[in-house]
């Protein structure tokens, strides 16, 4: 406008006065128009949340303002002056538009410096600058007006707005291009605030990139899909830092067709050479939210998002979860379980109960199993089993157990429990524990720390298909026997029975499941098949055998005449807390040893 204003008074021979006088005048209108958008976008973060009444109604009395100073520019006399050299416009119009230009910058910078909690610091440096670069340029051409600086400076100061806060540089990751992670949030809680009905698509890698060469093939097909990306206009692409691709729909139809058009890509160049062999590789997988409103706020969904990150390098067919309302509350259940835990972590609640084992060679309780407990606020107690898969799943089993293998230790040491008659106490070994590497290091100082002979511990391992490193469990296990601990292996007959277990590894002990005794119990032919050959094939080989979940005395009889070593069951005791233990065993133990 400043432009075509300037064209206008210079060819004004060629034209009707009311013409120049008119695009003078939208020139003026233009300046009021920037001015009051600056003060909009200074107050506006403020008045899509907080705006109270009061600001409410002055920022309508602003709009009314605004109107009038237009009527006003529109209807006061214009003059401009044109001497061939220079130009400038003068007259009541231009006086009136400096006279609301400046009420806007010193709104702008009053409401700028009241409202410096609410903003970013960037943004209400940029807004004083901005403001205090067009005031100055005000002054000089308000003092020379052949000087036409005005829009050049307002031009300038929007620049240094752009620059400062809207600069896409800083949403954008530099890796791929795409809205990088730090922006992913203030678009989910802008989505979340405003109601919006969206979808969520997660483009992840099965893959866990132990090597190098892992490493490197990941890297290469994260580009080659950040590149096809770029011709997806159907969502809103986010590269999160993570190295996974998140979109999301606003327009919810587009989710299939978009999966479908990303899948097809895969498929076509999985079959190029070396680049398929990526992709074949690190297997993309895709976590679908088809109606983001399951969740309740951005942290959520992301959390949600975050809480299917494929790492098992398992042979799973499917390479898709889709998160609907029940895995939210399966989500938010395994959420709570977990906070449950760490209270109890930090507030010391992490109890261990005991078992009784029976010894049918000396009828004694020779030993027991070591059961945890978290003890809740309430007082009653939450099982292993609903918190103990969770711990493992998200990692907080390590801590756990050490806090579980602490307390345990620090038992037997105060209570001298040999003394009573107990040979051994049984650990319960968890699968991360085993497969860890500084697992034997941890374990034997923990027997150093309190001073507790090694054979006193057996560790209990289950057989399962979560282990990831076989080797790395021999390994320890291995150290550890040599060092005087020993090892059962426990729930057999449970799951994936396995006998390689019991010829591979160092175990003295099998412990029969109690699934399995059941079986047996209901002459299932198979069932009391496995169970005569485990015995037989045990005992031949110097393996002891515990039967485990013996309720009744029939059962009992059963197990005793089947020649099994030990029971372990509610028919002699639940698991007790410490004390309740410990006087169970003095009372039965003491008196067959002075017998
Ligand atoms: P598990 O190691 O097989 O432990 C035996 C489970 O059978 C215990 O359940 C015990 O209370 C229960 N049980 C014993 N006798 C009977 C019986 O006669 N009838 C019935 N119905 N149940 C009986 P609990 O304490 O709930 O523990 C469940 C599982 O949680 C354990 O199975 C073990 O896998 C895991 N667990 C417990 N404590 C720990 C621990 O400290 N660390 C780890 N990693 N896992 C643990
Ligand atoms: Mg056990
Ligand atoms: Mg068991």
């Amino acid at each position: 406008m400043d432009i075509a204003s300037c064209y206008f008074i210079v060819k004004s021979r060629r034209y009707e006065e009311y013409v120049v006088i008119a695009v003078c005048k939208l020139y003026l209108i233009s300046l009021h128009c920037v001015a009051f958008s600056a003060l909009g976008y200074a107050v506006s973060d403020i008045f899509e949340y907080f705006g109270t009444i009061n600001e409410k109604f002055l920022g309508i009395c602003y709009q009314v303002f605004c109107i009038i100073g237009v009527v006003i520019t529109v209807y006061l006399p214009l003059d401009y002056y044109y001497d061939g050299v220079t130009l400038y416009t003068h007259g009541p119009a231009a006086i009136a538009t400096y006279v609301f230009v400046s009420i806007y910058i010193l709104s702008v910078i009053i409401a700028a410096a009241l409202l410096k909690n609410h903003l970013k610091a960037q943004k209400v440096y940029a807004l004083y600058l901005w403001m205090a670069v067009w005031a100055i340029s005000a002054i000089i051409q308000f003092l020379n007006p052949k000087l036409l600086i005005v829009s050049f400076a307002s031009c300038i100061g929007a620049l240094i707005m752009y620059f400062e806060l809207e600069n896409p540089q800083s949403s954008l990751s530099r890796r791929t291009g795409h809205f990088s992670s730090a922006v992913i949030h203030e678009y989910l809680d802008y989505l979340y605030q405003t109601k919006q009905n969206f979808s969520a698509m997660r483009i992840s890698f099965q893959t866990s990139a132990e090597s190098s060469d892992e490493n490197k093939l990941l890297r290469q097909t994260i580009e080659m899909l950040s590149d096809f990306l770029f011709s997806v206009d159907t969502a809103k692409i986010f590269d999160t830092a993570e190295g996974y691709f998140l979109l999301i729909f606003e327009n919810t139809d587009f989710l299939e067709s978009t999966k479908y058009q990303i899948s097809t890509y895969f498929q076509s160049i999985e079959n190029s050479s070396d680049v398929g062999n990526a992709i074949t590789l690190m297997r993309p997988f895709y976590t679908i939210i088809p109606d983001c409103s399951i969740s309740e706020n951005a942290d959520e969904l992301m959390m949600l998002l975050a809480s299917y990150v494929p790492t098992i390098k398992g042979n799973s067919s499917s390479n898709e979860v889709v998160v609907t309302a029940e895995t939210m509350s399966d989500v938010r259940h395994q959420k709570d379980i977990e906070k449950l835990v760490i209270d109890a972590m930090e507030n010391n609640r992490i109890e261990v109960h005991y078992q009784p084992i029976f010894n049918l060679a000396t009828n004694t309780f020779s030993s027991a199993e070591a059961l945890v407990r978290i003890k809740l606020i309430d007082g009653t107690y939450l099982q292993p089993n609903e918190f103990i898969p969770i711990a493992e799943i998200s990692g907080r089993i390590i801590p756990l157990s050490d806090a579980i293998y602490r307390r345990a230790l620090s038992f037997i040491k105060s209570y001298h429990i040999e003394r009573i008659g107990i040979k051994h106490i049984e650990l319960n070994l968890s699968v991360k524990q085993g497969e860890s590497p500084t697992f034997t290091t941890k374990l034997l100082q923990m027997l150093d720390d309190y001073q507790i002979n090694p054979d006193l511990i057996n560790l209990e391992i289950t057989e399962t298909s979560s282990l990831r490193s076989k080797e790395r469990l021999h390994e320890n296990m291995s150290k550890l026997e040599a060092h005087g601990l020993s090892f059962s292996l426990d729930d057999f007959g449970s799951g994936s029975s396995n006998l390689n277990y019991i010829i591979d590894m160092p175990v003295t002990v099998v412990k029969l499941d109690k699934l399995l005794s059941e079986e047996y119990f209901k002459k299932n032919n198979k069932a009391q098949a496995i169970v005569n050959a485990v015995i037989e094939m045990a005992h031949s080989m110097g393996i002891q055998i515990v039967a485990e979940g013996i309720e009744t005395q029939e059962e009992f009889d059963e197990m005793k005449s089947l020649g099994v070593d030990y029971i372990q069951g509610f028919f002699f005791s639940k698991p007790l807390p410490e004390h309740e233990f410990l006087k169970f065993i003095q009372e039965h133990n003491l008196k067959y040893i002075y017998q």
